[in-house]
């Protein structure tokens, strides 16, 4: 660690950063930043660095808000789009004054789940898919939800200045260090994906929030908002984030593959499969955390609905790619990009282990496509729904033990009623909709 230190110190000498950005990401899946200049770098890789915890949401009372910024290492990396002066970043995690971890530090709380995973011989491996919308802004530059071009799924629309951000998005991304495998343009107009490769879950976690940040401040140099709002509108798709996930023993095979098993999956992926299929209501709060995000899990957009996997039909919760091998992975399908991506890794993963610890089988897939399955269907095969609004999702995350652990204690209280005021808050609010609908007609 101290070759470490001095290895950041020699390179951000080298390079001439002048600012470091110490970032962390609150409970409701914000990045914050306490920004130290390069004089107070050695200080902050000794964790000596503090702030004031009482004034980030969710965080602490008054009485103990002295908090420490403790970088990880190995998340240094000089922001490309900084010129003069240059400008770098570290991950941090929180640490109480007493020198121990913060439970209300959500990077904190996926590594307590993964130390879990650890110990039962098992490494969480992570590729997501992330979707979001480029619209145009307006004269004050404020965003609209105009996008001005009329490309869809893979489409090249030479005219298109989304297709430009993106790709300057992607060059950006590189110099950073990401392994871009796929980037191209969404069925939606103005949508866009970027997949990059995967890595194990912490430091998937970071590259999701990193990635965010990345295509915000991409899409402003070239006059575009970026928005990762999982349905900004309406009659067409909304933006997903994918997660596609295997465990890897501690060997480095894919445990998730067995050359014998049926569909070559092996029973640790078979159960893994039934704890996230048991767990899908209660986690959903988590991996949908927005009002919004449940008018995107609808019939007829590529958003799941019903709580079934299925080899092939991408319409259930849960597909399985067909790459099998070291490539043999879940692909989980109601994540959307405003989760936080550090609570729900840790709450999805848990829900797996659960399934692993308990032998939980899981239900038999499902083949058709599932949007046009009826409710007797549907109640004779078993199969339920995710929840249908934030409040369901909040129910059934407060009756789900397995997930609520996975949060721990304070983050799951502070989480639950942070979702129920925003419920709250948007059901006291009288919509378009409703106006358009029963004004005239009452
Ligand atoms: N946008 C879709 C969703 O909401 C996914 C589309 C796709 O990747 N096939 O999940
Ligand atoms: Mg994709
Ligand atoms: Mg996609
Ligand atoms: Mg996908």
């Amino acid at each position: 660690n101290n070759c470490k230190k001095e290895e950041i110190l020699k390179k951000a000498k080298e390079l001439e950063v002048e600012f470091i950005h110490l970032q962390f990401t609150d409970i409701m899946g914000v990045m914050k930043n306490v920004s130290i200049t390069i004089e107070q770098l050695e200080k902050a890789l000794n964790n000596e660095i503090m702030f004031d915890g009482s004034s980030i949401d969710g965080f602490v009372r008054i009485e103990e808000s002295d908090m420490y910024l403790r970088p990880d290492l190995s998340t240094f990396v000089v922001l490309p789009w900084s010129s003069h002066p240059k400008e770098a970043r570290l991950i941090c995690d929180i640490y109480k004054s007493d020198e121990t971890p913060f439970d209300g530090c959500p990077r904190n709380v996926l590594k307590k789940v993964l130390k879990e995973a650890a110990d039962l011989g098992y490494i969480l491996n992570v590729g997501p898919e992330c979707e979001f919308f480029l619209f145009h802004t307006d004269e004050k530059g404020e965003p609209s939800l105009d996008t001005h071009d009329n490309a869809g799924y893979f489409d090249l629309a030479p005219v298109d200045l989304g297709g430009n951000a993106r790709k300057d998005m992607t060059v950006v991304l590189k110099q950073m260090g990401y392994e871009i495998e796929a980037s191209h343009h969404e069925v939606a107009p103005g949508q866009h994906e970027i997949d990059f490769k995967y890595a194990d879950a912490l430091a998937t976690a970071d590259n999701i929030m990193t990635f965010k940040m990345v295509v915000r401040i991409i899409a402003q140099r070239h006059g575009l908002h970026a928005t990762f709002m999982p349905k900004p509108k309406f009659g067409i798709n909304g933006s997903g984030m994918h997660i596609n996930m295997s465990l890897a023993s501690l060997d480095g095979k894919n445990a998730f593959y067995d050359e014998d098993g049926y569909l070559k999956l092996s029973q640790t992926a078979y159960n893994f499969l039934g704890g996230v299929v048991k767990h899908a209501k209660g986690f959903a709060a988590v991996t949908n955390p927005t009002v919004n995000s449940y008018k995107r899990l609808v019939p007829g957009y590529e958003a799941p609905v019903l709580i079934a996997w299925s080899a092939s039909n991408r319409s259930p919760l849960i597909r399985i790619p067909a790459k099998r091998g070291n490539s043999t992975r879940i692909e989980l399908r109601n994540p959307d990009p405003s989760a936080n991506p550090y609570l729900a890794l840790a709450a999805i993963l848990k829900s797996g282990l659960d399934g692993i610890k308990n032998n939980i089988d899981p239900p038999e897939p499902v083949i058709s496509n599932v949007y046009h399955m009826d409710e007797l269907e549907m109640k004779e095969k078993g199969i339920e729904s995710l929840p249908s609004n934030l409040y369901e999702a909040v129910q059934a995350l407060s009756k789900d033990a397995v997930v609520k652990e996975a949060l721990g204690k304070h983050v799951s209280e502070k989480f639950v009623d942070a979702a129920l005021y925003e419920w709250y808050e948007y059901s006291k609010y009288i919509s378009e909709w409703e106006l358009d609908r029963y004004l005239r007609k009452f």
